[in-house]
């Protein structure tokens, strides 16, 4: 294996900015800490949605 001159990063998964994988991103996979709240508000604003408001059962998808 040799990964020394492969450029490790990964795009962040809420502005995709490229963050170096290495010990100087401590919110990897995230850019910062902001981008890291934001997409943690994102999912837990849509398991709050999903307990709040139940919907109803779509006919569709009955099966007799
Ligand atoms: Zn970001």
């Amino acid at each position: 294996m040799s990964e020394k001159n492969k450029p490790r990063s990964v795009a962040c998964p809420t502005c995709n900015k490229p963050v170096p994988w290495s010990e100087a991103s401590p919110w990897r996979p995230f850019c910062s800490e902001r981008c890291r709240l934001i997409d943690l508000g994102e999912w837990l604003g849509e398991e709050k949605r999903i307990a709040g408001e139940p919907l109803p059962p779509t006919p569709e998808e009955w099966t007799d």
